[in-house]
Parts: C-alpha cells; sequence; structure tokens
C-alpha cells in the first residue's frame, strides 16, 4: 500500500485532487516508491485563492488575541505530531529520525513560539507628528516551499502570516509532501477559520499559476536560486512583493588561534547535517595554509563519528540524499571536481545500507588543492562534499570567504572573540555564527545576493507580511 496525497485543503475543506499529473514518492534509502502525490487541476487552484480572498477578508480584522489563539492551537496540534513527522522525513526525504526529533520538528514548534511571543513586540501603530502610521496585512500569500526542511519551511511561511493577519495559499514540494499534509491536519484540528490556510498539490505549474493569479497580493519562496529568479519575473508582470529564501555557498574560516577542538567537529556537523541539504551548510572551510594538513585529518576522524545508514535507525547521523536527481548532481559536482584539479579526500564512513545495495548514499568528502573559480566553491553542491581552501593572509581569508555570489550564512573561529567579530563584520552575508554559537531563531533570517532578499522568523517574519499606511491629520 503507497501513501496516496491526493486531497487539497482549500475553504477548511480537504477536497480530492482532480488534476491530472501524478508525481511518485520515492523513499531515498529503499529506491522503492512508497507514495503518489496527485496534482490540484487548475480550477482548484484558483478555488484556493479565491477562498484565501475571502479568508483574508475576515482574518485581516482579526484581533491579537485570536491570531494567538490560533497560533497557540496549531503549535498543540503540531507538538502532538512530532514522532510522526519525524518517521515521515525519515522515509520519505531520508532525514535521519535522530536529526528530525533534533532539529526538523523542534526549529518550527521554536517558530510558532516566536511568532506568538512577536505578537506584543510589533508596532502595530506609530504615531508620527500629525501622522499615524498603520502596519496592516499584506493580503495573500502564496508560500511555495522546498522539501529539505519541510515541515519548519512551511511554518516558517505560514506562522507570520497568521500573525500579520493574511490568509495563505501554500504550494509544498512534491518531493516530501508527508510533513505538508501532516501540517494541515493540524491546521484542521486547531479550527484555523476556513480559507485563511489552504494547500494545493502540484509541481511548477502549480506554483506559476498561484505566482501569476491577479488575487495574490505576495509571494513568499523558499528554494533553488534559478527557480527563485522565474519567480521574481513573473511576479515583476504584476508587481508582487516577492521574499525569497534561496541557495548558499557559506564559509567557515578559522583564523590562525583557532580552536580546532571545537571548530572541526561544528564545521562537520555544520556541513554534513541533512546529508548537506541545508541551505545554511557550511559548504567551503577556510584555513591557514599550514594548517591544512592537520584540518584534514581532524575532518577526517570528525567524520567518523557520524555512522550513514537506514534514516529510520535511531543510531543514524547520516542518511541518504533525497532523490536521485540530487544522488545524480551530487555525484557530477564531486566529480567535476576532481576534473578541475582540487584533490579528493574521502572518509572512513562507509555507508550501511536500509537495503544492501540500494538507496541514494554519498559517503562524505572533502576536497583540497581548491581554487576561487572552480565549481565546488562557488556553486551549492547540496551534498555532503567540503571544499577546503588555504590562505596566507586575513585579507585574503576575507576576500575568499566573500568570493561567491551567494550571502546566506557563514562562520569564524578565533580564540579572541573580538577578533572574530570584527572578522564577521567584514563579510557579506545574512548571518554569521561566532565559535559555533547556537543559531538564535528570533534574529532574522534572510540571505544577501543569490541567497534572496526578505526576511524569515520571529518579528521580522511578521514584519515582511505587513504593508503600511500613513494617515496624516489622524485624530
Ligand atoms: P526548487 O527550487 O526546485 O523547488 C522549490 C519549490 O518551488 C517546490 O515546491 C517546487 O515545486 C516549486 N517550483 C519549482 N519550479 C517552480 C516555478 N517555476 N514556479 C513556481 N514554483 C516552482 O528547490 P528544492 O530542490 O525543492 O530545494 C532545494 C533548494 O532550496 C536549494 O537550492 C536550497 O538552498 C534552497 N533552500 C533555501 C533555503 C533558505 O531559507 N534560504 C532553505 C532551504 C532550502
Amino acid at each position: 500500500m503507497i501513501l496516496s496525497y491526493a486531497e487539497a485543503y482549500i475553504g477548511g475543506e480537504f477536497r480530492p485532487c482532480t488534476g491530472e499529473l501524478r508525481m511518485p514518492v520515492v523513499c531515498p534509502a529503499t529506491e522503492q516508491q512508497i507514495g503518489e502525490v496527485r496534482a490540484c487541476s487548475a480550477q482548484q487552484v484558483d478555488s484556493a485563492v479565491q477562498h484565501a480572498a475571502a479568508g483574508f477578508a475576515e482574518w485581516s480584522k482579526s484581533s491579537l488575541e485570536e491570531r494567538r489563539g490560533v497560533l497557540l492551537r496549531l503549535r498543540g496540534e503540531l507538538a502532538a505530531r512530532a514522532d510522526e513527522a519525524a518517521v515521515l522525513l525519515a522515509e520519505e526525504m531520508g532525514c535521519p529520525v535522530w536529526l528530525g526529533k533534533l532539529m526538523q520538528v523542534p526549529m518550527p514548534l521554536k517558530g510558532l513560539d516566536l511568532a506568538i511571543e512577536a505578537l506584543g513586540q510589533l508596532e502595530w501603530e506609530e504615531r508620527i507628528g500629525n501622522g499615524l502610521v498603520e502596519r496592516v496585512p499584506a493580503g495573500v500569500v502564496v508560500a511555495i516551499t522546498p522539501w529539505n526542511f519541510p515541515l519548519h519551511q512551511i511554518v516558517a511561511k505560514v506562522a507570520p502570516a497568521l500573525a500579520a493577519g493574511c490568509a495563505v495559499v501554500l504550494k509544498p514540494s512534491e518531493v516530501a509532501p508527508g510533513a505538508a499534509r501532516l501540517f494541515m491536519q493540524a491546521v484542521h484540528a486547531a479550527g484555523i477559520p476556513a480559507g485563511v490556510v489552504n494547500a494545493v498539490w502540484g509541481g511548477p505549474e502549480v506554483g506559476e499559476q498561484l505566482v501569476r493569479h491577479p488575487l495574490v497580493n505576495r509571494i513568499s519562496f523558499t528554494g533553488s536560486t534559478p527557480v527563485g529568479r522565474k519567480i521574481m519575473m513573473a511576479a515583476a508582470e504584476d508587481l508582487k512583493p516577492v521574499t525569497l529564501e534561496l541557495g548558499g555557498k557559506s564559509a567557515a574560516v578559522l583564523l590562525d588561534d583557532a580552536d580546532l577542538d571545537a571548530a572541526i567537529p561544528s564545521v562537520v556537523r555544520l556541513s554534513l547535517a541533512n546529508s548537506g541539504q541545508a541551505c545554511v551548510s557550511q559548504s567551503r572551510l577556510i584555513v591557514p595554509q599550514h594548517l591544512q594538513a592537520e584540518v584534514v585529518e581532524r575532518w577526517r576522524a570528525a567524520v567518523a563519528q557520524w555512522p550513514i545508514g537506514n534514516p529510520l535507525d535511531e543510531s543514524t547521523r547520516l542518511g541518504p540524499v533525497a532523490t536521485r536527481a540530487q544522488y545524480v548532481r551530487v555525484q557530477a559536482m564531486i566529480e567535476k571536481a576532481g576534473q578541475q584539479g582540487a584533490v579528493m579526500v574521502e572518509s572512513q564512513a562507509g555507508a550501511a545500507h536500509a537495503v544492501p545495495g540500494q538507496g541514494f548514499y554519498v559517503a562524505p568528502v572533502a576536497f583540497t588543492g581548491v581554487q576561487p573559480h572552480m565549481e565546488i566553491a562557488q556553486e551549492e553542491v547540496f551534498g555532503p562534499a567540503l571544499a577546503i581552501l588555504g590562505y596566507e593572509t586575513q585579507e585574503e581569508a576575507q576576500q575568499l570567504a566573500n568570493a561567491t555570489k551567494y550571502g546566506l550564512s557563514g562562520a569564524v573561529w578565533s580564540a579572541d572573540t573580538s577578533r572574530a567579530l570584527d572578522f564577521a563584520r567584514q563579510l557579506k552575508t545574512g548571518q554569521v555564527v561566532i565559535n559555533g554559537a547556537a543559531q538564535n531563531l528570533a534574529t532574522p533570517f534572510g540571505g544577501w545576493g543569490w541567497s534572496g532578499f526578505g526576511r524569515e522568523n520571529g518579528r521580522f517574519g511578521i514584519e515582511d507580511l505587513l504593508n503600511y499606511r500613513a494617515l496624516h491629520g489622524a485624530p
């Protein structure tokens, strides 16, 4: 029996999808089909937007108390489904249940907490002289999300939309649909008013129809840079504002006094988690030239602590990559790095396949001898491949760190925190982690350059979905 994803959520009801397109859901650990997504018809997509427009008319008038109540109930319903979510993520996109329970599910719960907190932090009205400045909900938001942190990315868009007083039409990824269905079940159980949150199934065509729909006011997209560019061009026709959370090529920089005992395991964690399929993945490591050999040995030792295997096994740290297309792409990039002259360092980690000989498993690799122009130094791999670049001077380290078009995240390590902070301030990127600090989800999340623009998380995510209205002479 395969899982059937054939019901959209429109106007507060689950409705059978009537589109022609059917998309298989394949377990990356076994390569077996375990589910099928049926797309919505164009008529259903239109109906979802119409319901969202009607939902917005009411929800935009809701009080902050009502919004708080809805967000709290949604949090409760999601928390009740946490274990189910972790298993679905393991089966559908290969994320180890360990990581599912540690990050994939707690992050959206935290996201809801922060949206609730932010309701009380925002200045919804502000007086400036004779002017009253209001912050009003932007309208119907289309949320298009990817598969790599599927539940988190949905919540990172829907929670601020609910808090802002917007209505949503969600188009989740067709690759890992379980998280989205579970989310809609939670929305339904939470009693969110009909039409305020809607979800449709489909691939790129459904996404495009939503972006171009005249009743849609705002687009919030997380995904690849090429698709983000297409969405921005389509949205430009009707001058719809877009938030784009795109790819990354983030660098971890070790200054010459960095604590390698702490730094290397942290870089390995942030480059391997989710098999490197994280937009903030630290996929470049920039190290003093004289420390390169030592760093490579430490990398090997740290990677050995990451057993590869069946994502449903609690002891697995590294699962397969999510799809065959991902596997082919990652392998091609690894091969090309070698062809361009980078030197591959293999890890000792061997895959304990869920089914022998099957699965999209990629053993972690690092590259030395990487030059800044090489593909492995420039393009997002979205897999467990690390580019190590050596430097002689701190100025060179800074130039290397900034030598990509992306700017999503980064890290700097130094025994002297103020030196690390000075260095961090030179980086052209949306966030920098200093000496392995925890990522604070209340701060604005988003990119520079090819990593996109607009912000998510906490009050910044809500502000992103508000318009200003200035009332001159308001009493
Ligand atoms: P993708 O761009 O292929 O797809 C993302 C979503 O867009 C899917 O729902 C897809 O169906 C939809 N889509 C595809 N073509 C479309 C079109 N023409 N119009 C409208 N919608 C369309 O990305 P993916 O492979 O699902 O995810 C991986 C990418 O996402 C990586 O590049 C990663 O860096 C990026 N990502 C970014 C962030 C961030 O916050 N910056 C977070 C996670 C992932």
